[in-house]
């Protein structure tokens, strides 16, 4: 693998990609439409970089994406892009079924002409990051595996659960050799501050409330974004065609508890004047169809790729709010300007 088109590079997740990549020598070609979401910022380290490109486009805009497989000629594509937002899809559906359905369809279609030209003996691989969120919701016990039937429950679950279908049937129907990956709840530098953990960090510091849904009673299976990115790039290099890669932290926590680490660190390497970050603390009325619980057995990938995930939740989670009192210079202009911060944490 020397060249990969990645998608949605300049999101969270993506830009972590893009930045592996980079430092693994591989050309890099990110495609990005630069939503609300996208921030080119997250590339500083790696945009002056012979080896990485950056293109905006509409993953929807058939054109423009097939005449840059032409061009780039990858080897592998990696699809993110996405609207991965899960309270903007019940609020609007429109975008993420246009961007995660249509935008979807429109890479699979682009690839599968690209591929046709290229020599039997080729390699090539087109990667889909789906999430755990497509087999719904646990009760108190159990974990999802790839067997799991699928039973999604919002807008945005149900849109990546129809990729899924979209990217097995180009697999099983035209012979494109794809694979899927499912990650469970990523956190980490660089993400969007409208996603709970980033949005309590800097709430906190801004002595503003700490939305909680319900009784922040979910639970869900944090995962370190560079451990979410290894395991990506990993499943890119040795997965097999065909097959579904779960991933996952094996660090379950509900809303509430991560909420708490947050306000302990806080209050210990920033404490207030007065209180405790935990005074912050709102409970606000629950989200419509909540999943209650999500946690991943990540035992396919550990055994068959040889994936492990290098941070736990406590050294990951004091890393991150470590960054985020480091790094205001991209998460300021994010707060004060084009983002509003209207939103509530989605977890
Ligand atoms: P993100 O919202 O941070 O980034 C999405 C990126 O896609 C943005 O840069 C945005 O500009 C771009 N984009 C959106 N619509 C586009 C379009 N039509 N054409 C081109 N670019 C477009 O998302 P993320 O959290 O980095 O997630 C990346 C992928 O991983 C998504 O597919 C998501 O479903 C999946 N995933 C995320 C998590 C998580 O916890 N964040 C967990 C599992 C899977």
């Amino acid at each position: 693998m020397k060249k990969v088109l990645v998608t949605g590079g300049a999101g969270f997740i993506g830009s972590a990609v893009c930045r592996f990549l980079v430092n693994e020598k591989k050309h890099v070609l990110n495609v990005d439409k630069l939503t609300y979401a996208g921030h080119t910022e997250s590339l500083k380290e790696i945009c002056g970089s012979p080896l990485y490109r950056f293109v905006q486009a509409d993953i929807c805009d058939r054109q423009k994406i097939s005449a840059l497989f032409c061009e780039f000629r990858p080897d592998a594509v990696m699809h993110l892009a996405a609207e991965s937002h899960v309270d903007r899809s019940i609020d609007g559906p429109s975008a993420c079924i246009e961007t995660n359905m249509v935008g979807t369809y429109t890479m699979l279609a682009c690839a599968l002409e690209y591929w046709k030209t290229l020599p039997v003996t080729a390699d090539f691989l087109f990667h889909y990051i789906s999430t755990d969120e497509v087999y719904g919701s646990l009760g108190s016990t159990g974990f999802f595996t790839e067997t799991t039937p699928y039973d999604p429950r919002s807008p945005y679950s149900a849109s990546k659960a129809s990729s899924d279908h979209l990217v097995m049937a180009w697999h099983h129907t035209y012979g494109l050799p794809a694979i899927i990956t499912h990650g469970s709840n990523t956190y980490g530098p660089y993400h969007f501050p409208e996603k709970l953990i980033p949005l309590v960090i800097l709430n906190a510091l801004d002595g503003q409330p700490l939305p909680i849904y319900g009784q922040g009673d979910n639970i869900r299976d944090w995962l370190y974004v560079d451990d979410h990115a290894r395991a990506l790039l990993l499943a890119v290099k040795k997965g097999v065609p065909g097959e579904i890669y779960n991933v996952g932290g094996r660090n379950e926590r509900t809303n509430l508890e991560v909420v708490q680490t947050i306000c302990r660190i806080l209050d210990e390497i920033k404490p207030r004047k007065t209180g405790s970050y935990q005074d912050l603390i709102t409970f606000v009325a629950d989200r419509p169809g909540h999943d209650h619980r999500y946690a991943i057995d990540a035992t396919k990938l550990e055994t068959q790729l040889g994936w492990k995930a290098l941070e736990n939740f406590d050294t990951g989670i004091r890393k991150t709010v470590q960054w985020y009192l480091d790094n205001e210079w991209w998460w300021g202009p994010i707060r004060s300007g084009r983002y509003a911060g209207e939103r509530l944490g989605n977890a």
